[in-house]
């Protein structure tokens, strides 16, 4: 593994989000003296937050998965996640519904899960989903070290064993299919397979390799933190200010002091010279581009995901049918793919996630109300370039009424008070083609041949979070600190995850 070259005795962290946070850590952890610079006012970045009349609302990820991630960071500095945070394992982790009017209850424990495939689809399907579990457990086992884990220097890094055992498992062939070989209901099929969104790709264009992310759902399980997904990020950042992180709050990063190939300062926009012996840059890809004045040359221009319409809403009543997560699965599905991911319009039958984190922890609205938060995909603004500011009020109404005909009775009536945040909202923070999710996974973009973490020609900086490798989302950005530390550090931190003997317990 290819480290940076030179001192590293101080490094400066821009951005104090998952990826920025987990970076400190392992480099706190490795000795460093850190300095986290960070534009808001609080940590968290897009795991944002927002108070409003006594609600507390998280403006972004909602499903907490693979919590042994954060174990690794805390740990680097001695600490632990028991400490930090209180975590509620969902049972169910989702409440599944389908307009014939069904509904599955999606279990991470292997019994529960069985007893429902056979309660709604019979033995065939309980057997094929016992298989499917092995599956992707062995699958995770196969590309924990090796594909998600690892820094890659070279396209060449992969070619090996891993490789060739994760072609036999299948991973490179078509996720949809691969899950249709192991369930025939198309309902499961459909549980087990819309994760690939996640990762900004259809279900028949996304690898096999991706039913990762479904492992990660429907197998090792879902948690909430109490105080909700905000303790996430204020745990780690506290965890690393007492081992001796200096954050700089408020503080937006201008511009980089270049000396030849070595950055020997972060300027800020107050400006203030921060000197350094290494950078860490964890904004969005094209704004750290932009902060290093460098654009690496790629043969094809990277394809951004899709991105999100989010409404958030306190409301005065509950519905018994609200889990504390709800997928409402409309009846179309390639068609949903396909107006979201190629044609650039909304979804013309939705499918929504519905959060409802008061389920879980009743402090987060006041007395007697609840929180809930209804997430729709959407194409990006590249792909579909619509006037958000205008279009927002009518898909809000549009979004209600088809909630409250599936079953969501007086949803209108119930709110007390909302929010909303479109791809304009994004397009605003900053992030390209407005979508919070960054490059997709597509082929191109996935593994050795996601934007690197390291740079050509810049001597000791390295990139961090969801635009580099390994991905979207909360356990690849937590990673992608520990794979930034490591370039920094020379060293391999500490193995991730549960060892492979809990792995194969869980299969079971
Ligand atoms: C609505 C929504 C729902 C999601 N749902 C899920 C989910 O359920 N599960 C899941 O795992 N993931 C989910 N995600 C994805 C997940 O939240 C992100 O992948 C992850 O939080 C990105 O972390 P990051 O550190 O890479 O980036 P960021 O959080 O964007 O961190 C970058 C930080 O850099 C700061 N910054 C930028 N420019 C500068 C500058 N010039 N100077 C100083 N600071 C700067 C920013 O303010 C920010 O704090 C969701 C995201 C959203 C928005």
């Amino acid at each position: 593994m290819k480290a940076i070259k030179g001192h590293t005795d101080h490094v400066v962290v821009v951005g104090a989000g998952l990826a920025g946070l987990s970076t400190a850590l392992h480099l706190l952890g490795a000795g460093r003296r850190v300095t986290v610079v960070e534009r808001d006012r609080v940590p968290g970045g897009r795991a944002g937050q927002l108070d409003v009349d006594g609600y507390r609302l998280d403006t972004g990820p909602t499903v907490l998965t693979m919590p042994e991630l954060l174990d690794e960071a805390f740990s680097a500095v001695g600490d632990s996640l028991a400490a930090r945070l209180d975590l509620v394992p969902l049972h169910p982790a989702y409440v599944a519904r389908f307009p014939d009017g069904s509904s599955i209850d999606v279990h991470s424990d292997a019994d529960a899960m069985e007893a429902e495939v056979l309660r709604v689809a019979g033995p065939g399907e309980a057997a094929g989903y016992r298989r499917l579990r092995q599956w992707l457990t062995g699958l995770y086992v196969a590309e924990r070290d090796r594909f998600i884990g690892a820094n890659f220097d070279s396209p060449l890094d992969l070619v090996g064993p891993s490789l060739a055992r994760l072609a036999g498992m299948g991973a490179f062939g078509s996720l949809g299919a691969k899950v249709g070989g192991f369930v025939k209901d198309r309902r499961l099929r459909r549980i087990f397979s819309f994760q690939s969104l996640y990762a900004g790709v259809p279900p028949e264009r996304a690898l096999a390799a991706y039913a990762v992310i479904a492992y990660m759902d429907t197998v090792a399980g879902v948690w909430f933190p109490r105080g909700g997904m905000r303790s996430v990020p204020e745990a780690m950042a506290a965890s690393a200010a007492r081992a001796g992180a200096e954050f700089r709050y408020g503080t937006t990063v201008a511009w980089l002091e270049r000396i030849g190939s070595r950055v020997a300062a972060v300027r800020t926009t107050h400006g203030e010279r921060i000197a350094c012996d290494a950078v860490v840059l964890t904004p969005d890809l094209p704004a750290s581009y932009r902060l290093l004045g460098h654009l690496p040359r790629r043969v094809v221009p990277l394809r951004w995901s899709p991105s999100a319409f989010v409404l958030h809403a306190g409301v005065d009543r509950s519905w018994e049918t609200l889990g504390h997560h709800t997928i409402s699965f409309g009846a179309a599905w390639k068609r949903t793919f396909s107006e979201i991911t190629s044609l650039g319009r909304l979804m013309s039958d939705p499918s929504l996630l519905i959060t409802r984190p008061t389920a879980t922890d009743a402090s987060l609205a006041p007395e007697g109300r609840q929180l809930l938060s209804v997430l729709a995909p959407t194409p990006n603004l590249e792909l579909a370039p619509i006037d958000w500011d205008r279009v927002a009020p009518a898909y809000r109404d549009e979004l209600v009424g088809l909630l409250e005909e599936r079953g969501l009775t007086g949803l209108g009536d119930s709110v007390t008070v909302e929010r909303v945040l479109t791809p304009s909202d994004w397009a605003r923070q900053g992030l390209a083609a407005g979508t919070p999710f960054a490059a997709a996974h597509t082929f191109a973009q996935t593994g050795p041949f996601r934007p690197r973490n390291l740079l050509r020609g810049i001597d000791n900086v390295v990139l961090a979070g969801c635009g580099t490798t390994p991905g979207v989302g909360i356990p690849p950005v937590l990673i992608s600190g520990r794979l930034a530390a490591d370039r920094i550090t020379g060293g391999r931190a500490a193995a991730s995850g549960s060892s492979h003997h809990d792995l194969a317990r869980s299969a079971t």
